[in-house]
């Protein structure tokens, strides 16, 4: 999905839509040769120990990412197409909870609307 979601200025792909070097459901076709920015890219699924399998970014159709700038917000990057589910059913409630543990907000980007969700308290943040 992050294939798909995201911008990638190197080979000037458009976020939401997918890049012309994805085999959609199977890889990267350039992989060895992949630009920096996709190197350098882990989703938060890739980096939480313990997030479910289906939580997935292929799954929910949501790429979670922490923001460049401040390493305790998360990204929520959603397909157009599915606006709602980063806040449906179990995964929008683990990631109110997971978000709140870590911040005070969340950011939510999908296509041209985004919006910043202001959590509970980050009662939890060190
Ligand atoms: S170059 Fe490869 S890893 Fe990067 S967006 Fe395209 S398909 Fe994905």
């Amino acid at each position: 999905m992050c294939c798909k979601l995201l911008g990638i200025p190197e080979i000037r792909k458009p976020a939401n839509q997918w890049c012309e070097d994805c085999n959609v459901g199977k890889g990267c076709q350039i992989y060895q040769d992949r630009p920096l920015s996709c190197r350098q890219f882990d989703c938060l699924w890739l980096q939480l120990d313990g997030i479910p399998e289906e939580f997935r970014p292929d799954k929910t159709q949501v790429v979670l990412s922490l923001t460049d700038h401040y390493d305790e917000d998360i990204v929520a990057y959603c397909d157009p197409e599915y606006p709602d589910n980063w806040r449906n059913g179990a995964f929008g409630q683990w990631l109110l909870n997971t978000a709140n543990k870590l911040s005070e907000r969340l950011f939510v980007v999908c296509g041209d609307d985004r919006k910043v969700v202001h959590l509970r308290s980050g009662a939890n943040k060190n």
